[in-house]
């Protein structure tokens, strides 16, 4: 069994259909890489895998569990699937331990005495654990979108999707943030992630999906699908990101 099984989704926005029937399995360990235009419905598939949107038809499971957003321990199943936006969404009026202590305070993973330990913990994973009693506005870009990612490590998630976590940064911290989704790939992170890094694309990730008009267009391994893409979109797309 993959660790996300996706199949024949459907989504739509008013008249818009966003997601036209896409299925995709993701293994446990694999890191896949999702590329496309500007509104083919990327972000709106990872939306639709954390519970954030219900699909209109077809089906997503992970680990073994069907998703949408009015299953019964939607808590819990967020949880376990992290998910990292452009925007870093820390609370700004709370220091960084506390940024990344709260949800596994508030859901009783961890109990106070152990709080501090695991703030130490993730900020190390993400090379940051000199910033553990700093204010976010304290912190460049890329180190926020850092402890946002701690955060995320903190409630020990088995699956994280990225939706461009690097977008919105200036070009010289965007290295800085890639290095930790690097990281966290060697260590065998199960990943899904959203990017125009196509680099990092070409280096990091095990499998390329390239979406286009709502549909899985094309995947397959890096290496191939940028030397020899077989459609015409894809190689427009690969064209036009270089
Ligand atoms: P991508 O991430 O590939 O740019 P999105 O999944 O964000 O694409 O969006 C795909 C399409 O769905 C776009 O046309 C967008 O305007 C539309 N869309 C996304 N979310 C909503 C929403 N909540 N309401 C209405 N339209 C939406
Ligand atoms: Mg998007």
């Amino acid at each position: 069994m993959a660790l996300v099984e996706i199949r024949d989704v459907r989504k739509t926005f008013g008249k818009t259909e966003v997601l036209k029937g896409v299925s995709l399995d993701v293994e446990e360990g694999e890191i896949v890489t999702i590329i496309g235009r500007s509104g083919s419905g990327k972000s709106t598939l990872l939306r639709c895998i954390n519970a954030l949107e219900s699909v209109d038809s077809g089906e997503i499971r992970v680990e073994g569990q069907q998703v949408h957003a009015k299953m019964p321990d939607l808590k819990k199943f967020r949880q376990r699937v992290g998910i990292a936006f452009q925007a870093f969404n820390l609370f700004p009026h709370l220091k960084v331990e506390r940024n990344i202590t709260l949800a596994p305070l508030l859901t009783g993973r961890i109990d106070k005495s152990k709080a501090r330990a695991l703030a130490e913990d993730v900020l190390t994973r993400v090379g940051l654990a000199d910033k553990i009693d700093a204010w976010p506005e304290q912190l460049s870009g890329g180190q926020q979108q850092r402890v946002a990612i701690a955060r995320c490590l903190a409630m020990a998630p088995h699956l994280m999707l990225f939706d461009e976590v690097t977008s919105a940064l200036d070009p010289e911290l965007v290295g800085e943030v890639l290095k930790v989704m690097e990281a966290m790939a060697k260590q065998g992170m199960t990943m899904i992630l959203v990017t125009h890094e196509m680099g990092f694309a070409r280096n990091v990730a095990n499998r390329i999906v390239f979406m286009h008009q709502g549909r899985v267009w094309e995947q397959g391994p890096p290496a191939k699908l940028f030397a020899n893409p077989e459609t015409p979109e894809l190689a427009s797309f690969i064209a036009s990101a270089k």
